[in-house]
């Protein structure tokens, strides 16, 4: 089968690989959509994992199943599917402990493009296929459900990390696709104010449908300084960030109020530290709280998140801005994904 995969650090490109197999409890499924992720990015073009060899990209996948195990009794050859970005072991002690993200390992719940090939494929498997996948009603076209496994369920643990509490006012740094959903799920929540951070018009515009009240632009100015002088010098209860580089922590720090929590779910590609400001975190005893989290995957969150779009909660239509059509066309939207055009928010690539 075809893939298109890392074969190095700074190198993508196409290659042949076996067809996967399914074990007892797991399913092969073909993809009908996928979007490449700029967690792809970070790991390709920033060798934030490291070095990978041949390893297919791609965690955003809705599919059709072609095979499954002998155990498996949910699916079946035929149903269309939400695959999540990531595939918990469900038979872990992480999950007891009630982190399934981080099951058999730090981030080794999220398997796909970081430890096995992805679902830039022909074909992909998917482990305890019972527990990790969710069928796709027909009313949601597969180009929006494919926001549902990376963007949507990130974006939103963003604003479960945050606790936003009824009126909480909030900043969201970054309002790409995974910062917009922390907008959707912040105001989802009960935010009041909710303040986006970003520059693209596209974003800008989303962000505001979304449900942001104001917009603040990073080129102009420190946003710290800038969010501290909208709040009359209060800053904000929470914080989300979803983008930017290292120093948003500080910045995050700063504009958060005693007692208030930050919350990251950016992926931190590079450097060996993060800045903590030793002032503005009240020398470590301002009760501000900082929590960072990889996305709940997994069977239940994706059929909870696809009740939220089916019964019209959410409409994730506005996150995608480019489609493509054919399989070929992913190196494309990989590319895309990279510049980042003024006018994208999330580029698809509908397999037909
Ligand atoms: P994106 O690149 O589309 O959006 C990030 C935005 O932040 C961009 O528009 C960028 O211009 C903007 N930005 C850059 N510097 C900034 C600054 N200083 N202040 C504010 N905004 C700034 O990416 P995305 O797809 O929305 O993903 C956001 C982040 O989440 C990425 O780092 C991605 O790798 C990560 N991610 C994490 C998880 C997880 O499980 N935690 C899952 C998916 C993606
Ligand atoms: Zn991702």
């Amino acid at each position: 089968m075809k893939g298109f995969a890392m074969l190095g650090v700074n190198k993508a490109g196409w290659i042949e690989k076996e067809k996967p197999v399914a074990g007892p409890i797991d399913a092969i499924v073909k993809p009908l959509a996928v979007s490449p992720c700029t967690s792809d990015i970070h790991t390709v073009f920033e060798g934030a994992l490291g070095e990978r060899h041949n390893m297919i990209l791609g965690h955003e996948a809705v599919g059709e199943v072609v095979e499954v195990g002998s155990e498996v009794k949910d699916f079946k050859p035929g149903d269309k599917v939400v695959v999540p970005a990531v595939t918990p072991d469900w038979r872990s002690m992480e999950v007891q402990a009630g982190y399934p993200q981080h099951s058999n390992g730090m981030l080794a719940g999220w398997k796909f493009s970081n430890f096995k090939d992805g679902v830039f494929a022909d074909y992909f498997h998917v482990n305890d296929a019972d527990m990790n996948l969710a069928l796709l009603p027909d009313e949601i076209p597969v180009q929006n459900a494919v926001m549902i496994s990376d963007m949507m369920t990130t974006g939103f643990h963003g604003a479960e990390l945050a606790d936003i509490q009824l009126g909480s006012s909030v900043a969201v740094i970054g309002i790409g696709a995974v910062g917009l959903m922390s907008v959707a799920g912040a105001r989802m929540r009960g935010a009041g104010r909710i303040i986006g951070v970003g520059t693209r018009p596209a974003c800008v515009e989303a962000a505001k449908f979304y449900g942001a009240t104001d917009i603040v632009n990073y080129k102009k100015g420190d946003i710290a300084e800038q969010i501290l002088d909208m709040t009359n010098g209060k800053g904000v209860d929470r914080v989300i960030i979803a983008g930017g580089k290292g120093e948003v922590l500080a910045q995050a720090v700063k504009m958060v109020k005693p007692g208030g929590t930050v919350s990251n779910v950016n992926y931190h590609g590079s450097g060996d530290y993060l800045p903590i400001p030793r002032i503005e975190w009240g020398c470590g005893m301002a009760h501000k709280t900082i929590k960072g989290g990889l996305c709940p995957g997994g069977r239940l969150r994706m059929e909870m998140l696809i009740d939220l779009v089916r019964y019209n909660r959410v409409d994730l239509s506005k996150l995608v801005t480019h489609v493509y059509h054919g399989f070929e066309h992913i190196d494309e939207a990989l590319m895309l994904m990279k510049d980042k055009p003024k006018d994208l928010i999330k580029p698809v690539v509908i397999v037909d």
